[in-house]
């Protein structure tokens, strides 16, 4: 990933509500679209400029070739608040993060975690993530779904990993069934992208306890309880099972590993 600066002049008397609202709607137009990484944009204003860094999948996510038509409004509407076409300065390579798929495997997964911000579609050759801007939007001209998808996703992980509350339970429940609302929104989503990039997507179903190694070893498929998804070896050291007909994969309980 990379870091960016984004400069925003103004070149008329604006108000700064005005301009701070067209410039995080761009903002947050770029993020539904994949092209730029996080939740949290701290604006910083001086001398008559706006300024924000971010983290971008690619050097070029930016570039135009990528905007959504949510994005193209919100850099029209830039104009109408008095705000000149940002300026962007690469600050540089984020050396605490992953670099990006440069080309699309053979297949490839729905899968994320919580300490993620990346792209949630990985490649199936290597695991590394694949910038959303880079497929066909989703629904609706981006991908706010997957993104939105995504982001309880790791809510949910953030909370089971902590083990500290209630919830817990819960929502290890939308992240490991095939019966919870999480799997059933993402599990779509993996089928639009299979139909708009014509390459197998699977799903990545969150496993962890179990009574022992060997019951969960023979664990069959949750959804259509099949046997033939455990595979003899474990792809990219990490999906021990996959249902071809589910479009599914999941990894041997953490728990018994
Ligand atoms: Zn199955």
């Amino acid at each position: 990933m990379f870091v960016t600066e984004l400069r925003f002049e103004c070149f008329a008397d604006t108000t700064i509500t005005a301009a701070e609202k067209a410039i995080n709607n761009l903002l947050e137009a770029y993020r539904a679209n994949g092209q730029v990484l996080g939740r949290e944009f701290a604006v910083a204003f001086n001398e008559g400029e706006f300024r924000v860094r971010l983290m971008l999948p690619e050097k070029e996510s930016l570039h135009y070739s990528f905007n959504s038509p949510w994005v193209k409004v919100a850099l029209k509407e830039l104009t109408e608040a008095k705000i000149l076409a940002p300026r962007e300065k690469l600050i540089g390579q984020d050396i605490n993060s992953e670099v990006s798929a440069t080309e699309f495997g053979d297949w490839q997964v729905l899968y994320t975690s919580y300490v993620h911000m990346c792209s949630p579609l990985r490649s199936g050759d290597n695991l590394l993530p694949i910038p959303l801007y880079r497929i066909p939007a989703t629904f609706n001209g981006d991908h706010k779904r997957v993104i939105r998808w995504q982001t309880e996703w790791q809510a949910c992980d953030e909370l089971q990993m902590a083990a500290a509350t209630k919830a817990e339970f819960a929502a290890l429940e939308e992240i490991s069934t095939p019966s919870s609302d999480l799997f059933r929104r993402g599990w779509d989503l993996r089928g639009r992208i299979e139909y708009l990039t014509k390459i197998p997507t699977y799903y990545y179903l969150y496993r962890v306890g179990g009574e022992n190694k060997e019951a969960e070893i023979n664990r069959p498929c949750p959804r259509c309880g099949s046997h033939d998804w455990k595979l003899e070896e474990p792809l990219l050291d990490m999906f021990h099972f996959r249902c071809e007909p589910c479009r599914i994969v999941s990894n041997l309980s953490w728990d018994h590993q």
